[in-house]
């Protein structure tokens, strides 16, 4: 549905950031409270965890007495084994009024390395601006952004008439499994006009951000043959084309001299151009002083607009059981992230034919497993302009749109599932959150603003009708 574009009514910001400091110093503590629980949802940790931790938020969302309903549900894996719980909570709004659903996990990734935490990673610790804990930023900052910003609704709206659905994944850091399923189950329930999923990041932390791309990508094994059997090196070498020269050249033509990728046909993607120094990508990536940047593009556009190849693996002696031998044949997998908007079957398909028609010496190839996940590019619509202006409003500098190298599968089964509704996808995060890295933290300033912002977007979203009843 489309709904009438009223800009922001400013009016709204001082009255929600007031509401926000108020409030700041419980929604710290509860964040502190819900890192103390560790729900992983990786097979070797104990799932009770998970189960405290849904009932834990399920608990928040209902003393709101806000929703119609809160439920704990689960969905099968493709398996067939019940998937972590999530927690869904549905308030229907009044007739042509949008639908809001509101995302987050409130699973985490594993610790990690402990000796490499300098607090106890389930145990809050504020230091300065920041509360460190596993899941304090992602994803647990996420959840406490939504139930603030429905306490502000609450608290400031004069009538209630927006529609909200909450649903708060418990398995997003083990693959979303089950997420597929669980759209399918509560399809009806998870119907919405606007899909907000609190999960991303920021530029910087002056700095606030909408995510509006993911690349695709698709992977595919390659076996390269040039001989029925393996040969002495030095008996034939010379007119012998081994395979495993043919596959070192093979390789080598998917990028070109500058290190663009050359299988020609694939899409690219024209991003908003930030600023990235080679300095921080450098520093960031761990590259060699010495060692070039490749690609003719600049540092963002090349990550998140163009299509990426990487070598993830090859099958081959290892040097240890190295021997005076040719190979017959090597096997290799290869990896190409794709542009947000290019279909991942055709990418596949134009690797493919690389590979075929760049193969040297006329040595035959063949196809393994391969595999397709679809990137993501936001429509513009009434709510992107609108998060635009809630995080200007409350940011010391306007948002920008920013897109992320790899992907996101889940975000795509919700465009798939729910194709008339617009997504944002906001975030707590900044670059110096350490999400599944140790020593997370939460940038606190960061959190507040996001409160505040996602509060002015349910507060303007309750004032909207739909275009066809204006
Ligand atoms: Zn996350």
């Amino acid at each position: 549905m489309a709904f009438s574009e009223k800009p922001l009514d400013q009016s709204l910001v001082t009255p929600v950031e007031e509401f926000i400091s108020r409030e700041f110093d419980e929604a710290v503590n509860l964040l502190g409270e819900f890192v103390s629980i560790p729900g992983i949802a990786w097979p070797a940790f104990d799932p009770q965890n998970l189960e405290l931790s849904a009932q834990r938020v399920a608990q928040e969302f209902e003393n709101l007495d806000f929703f119609d309903w809160v439920d704990i549900r689960k969905s099968k894996k493709p398996d067939g084994q019940l998937g972590s719980p999530a927690i869904l909570a549905r308030r229907a709004g009044k007739p042509g009024v949008p639908h809001v659903l509101l995302y987050a996990h409130h699973d985490v990734q594993p610790p990690g390395d402990s000796e490499l935490w300098e607090t106890e990673p389930f145990v809050a610790t504020r230091k300065g601006e920041r509360l460190f804990g596993r899941g304090a930023s992602d994803d647990k900052a996420g959840i406490v952004t939504h139930l603030w910003a429905i306490k502000g609704l609450k608290h400031l709206a004069e009538e209630l008439n927006l529609g909200v659905t909450l649903f708060i994944e418990g398995e997003e850091e083990a693959g979303s499994e089950s997420f597929a399923n669980f759209l399918i189950d509560n399809e009806k329930d998870l119907a919405a006009d606007l899909i907000i999923v609190a999960d991303s990041g920021n530029w910087t932390e002056e700095v606030p951000a909408l995510t509006t791309s993911l690349r695709g990508m698709v992977s595919q094994v390659v076996t390269i043959k040039t001989l029925d059997h393996a040969v002495h090196s030095g008996m034939f070498g010379g007119p012998l084309p081994d395979a495993m020269t043919a596959m070192i050249r093979l390789l080598d033509s998917l990028t070109d001299e500058r290190g663009d990728v050359a299988i020609s046909g694939l899409r690219s993607t024209k991003v908003d151009e930030l600023p990235l120094s080679e300095e921080e990508f450098r520093q960031s990536a761990g590259i060699l002083e010495g060692v070039q940047i490749l690609g003719s593009k600049s540092l963002v556009q090349q990550n998140w607009g163009e299509p990426a190849v990487t070598v993830i693996g090859i099958d081959a002696p290892t040097v240890a059981l190295s021997s005076n031998t040719a190979q017959p044949e090597i096997t290799a997998k290869i990896s190409l992230r794709l542009s947000p908007d290019e279909n991942p079957a055709t990418g596949l398909d134009l690797l493919r034919k690389h590979l075929e028609s760049h193969a040297p010496f006329g040595a035959r190839v063949s196809f393994g497993h391969s595999e397709q996940g679809p990137g993501y590019l936001a429509k513009s619509g009434w709510a992107s302009k609108l998060a635009h202006e809630a995080f200007s409003a409350c940011w010391p500098n306007p948002s920008v749109n920013i897109g992320i190298g790899g992907s996101i599968p889940f975000i795509t089964d919700f465009a798939r599932v729910f194709p008339q509704a617009e997504i944002l996808v906001t975030g707590v995060e900044e670059p110096d959150s350490r999400a599944h890295s140790p020593n997370e933290s939460q940038h606190l300033p960061t959190l507040k603003r996001a409160m505040a912002a996602e509060t002015l977007l349910l507060l303007h979203g309750n004032q909207l009708l739909t275009n066809e009843l204006n």
